[in-house]
């Protein structure tokens, strides 16, 4: 079995893109659209002359509402539970949010291996869009444009240090 990756975030910070970036696929549904990937979506990541290893797409956490928000939560939290590492993915270009602490609250708790991928950092001053989050006290921070395949190397090796 491979090593299992749990990309987990809330709706719209570009886990999906993230994810096509990861095992270079056009699989995952990307869209404008909050929450649009509902289900567990997985994928593997073939990084060349490097160890492969399993990525999991989610539909983002979105709080603990009934229907189906909530299920797409409960779906996200079974895959992180499930994971070796958890990519804790936030958007770069609107900063830490509410939903973001309370993922962070969730993470917490069950204390799976996590790194935090800052993305959509492209035009943006890293350093800056990173010390966002520097409250968050996750020490591996990761600054990724996905749209733009930024940083995308550097994070697989990233990872892999962690499986
Ligand atoms: P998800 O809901 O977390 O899976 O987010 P998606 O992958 O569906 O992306 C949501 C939106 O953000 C889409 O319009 C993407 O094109 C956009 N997006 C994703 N990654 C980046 C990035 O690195 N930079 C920018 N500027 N936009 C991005
Ligand atoms: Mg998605």
């Amino acid at each position: 079995m491979l090593p299992l990756v749990a990309l987990v975030g809330r709706p719209n910070v570009g886990k999906s893109t993230l994810f096509n970036a990861l095992t270079r696929s056009r699989d995952a549904l990307v869209h404008d659209q909050p929450g649009v990937t509902r289900d567990r979506h997985y994928g593997v990541c073939r990084p060349e002359g490097q160890r492969p290893f399993m990525v999991v797409d989610t539909g983002g956490i979105a709080g603990e509402g009934e229907g189906l928000a909530g299920a797409t939560t409960r779906q996200a939290r079974a895959a992180a539970e499930e994971a070796d590492l958890v990519l804790f993915v936030v958007d770069g270009r609107e900063g830490a949010s509410a939903l973001d602490d309370e993922i962070l609250a969730w993470l917490r708790k069950s204390a799976r291996p996590t790194l935090l991928v800052v993305n959509k950092t492209d035009g943006l001053d890293v350093q800056a869009a990173i010390g966002e989050f520097a409250r968050y006290g996750i020490g591996e921070v990761h600054a990724t444009s996905s749209a733009h395949r930024q940083g995308i190397d550097t994070l697989i090796d990233r990872v892999l240090a962690k499986l």
